[in-house]
């Protein structure tokens, strides 16, 4: 065998190593249905649209292949740069309360591994997502690609400082738990546009829904105690 043909087949065995790490097989769809019923019965997530994204977003690719059995199951599990992906009713939830519309232009701090980004995106909206850790701008810039799953911009930077050059966005939101709340994102927001985001302590925060009312004025909603992981204001932690 000549060396092109050497390559040649490198690439296939690659090429098919990769169709086989990146399946979505029939027992991943019907998991995915099944968590799906239990976000709609027991979580009480009744946006169809939310729903009806979650169904399509193969979950199991965003997490480590030795959590692939518990990819559909309501849990959180860690991901690079000791973070996390979200459970997936905490996703869902944030998501039903943005109330995302086709075509918004929506901002998220914290790509994470993407996984709410792909949502969002299989929602339809148009998607600037912020990530302070290297690793995961890379993981997920990367799998998204590969999924065909394209952020209108994805950026490596600090989420507090929003994304100025692009703003305002119909919706903000923010998948990492803040101790004080970051007023250059609520800038940056439309006048009748809504920013949800996890605030309090490191151990524990609550969810709020601002809403702009005009320039100056917000409307603040409660939903209930959550554990994000924190905000963090610069690159030292
Ligand atoms: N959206 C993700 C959630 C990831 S956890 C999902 O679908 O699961 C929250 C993410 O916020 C982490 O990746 C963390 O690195 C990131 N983060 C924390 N502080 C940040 C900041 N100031 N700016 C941007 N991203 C930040």
């Amino acid at each position: 065998m000549d060396f092109k043909n050497i390559l040649r087949k490198l690439q296939t065995v690659t090429e098919n190593r990769l169709m086989i790490i990146m399946r979505d097989t029939y027992v991943h769809k019907g998991k995915r249905k099944q968590l799906v019923d239990y976000l709609h019965q027991k979580i009480g997530i009744t946006d169809r649209f939310v729903l009806d994204a979650m169904n399509e977003v193969p979950r199991h690719l965003f997490i480590e292949s030795v959590f692939e059995d518990y990819a559909y199951e309501d849990r959180a599990f860690p991901i690079a740069a000791k973070q996390t992906i979200s459970h997936p009713s905490t996703v869902a939830e944030q998501t039903e309360l943005l109330e995302v519309n086709e075509g918004e232009k929506i901002m998220e701090i914290g790509t994470g591994c993407g996984y709410q980004t792909a949502v969002l995106i299989k929602m339809k909206a148009l998607v600037y997502t912020i990530e302070r850790q290297k690793d995961l701008f890379d993981f997920s810039q990367k799998l998204l690609r590969t999924l065909d799953l394209r952020p209108k911009f994805q950026s490596f930077g600090d989420g507090f400082a929003g994304l100025p050059t692009f703003a305002p966005f119909d919706k903000i939101l923010v998948t990492c738990g803040a101790e004080i709340l970051p007023t250059e994102l609520l800038k940056q927001l439309k006048v009748g546009g809504k920013m949800v985001i996890p605030l309090g302590k490191t151990d524990e925060q609550i969810l709020y829904r601002f809403t702009k009312i005009s320039e100056t004025q917000f409307e603040k909603e409660e939903f209930g105690v959550y554990k994000f992981v924190p905000m963090l204001q610069n690159k030292s932690h």
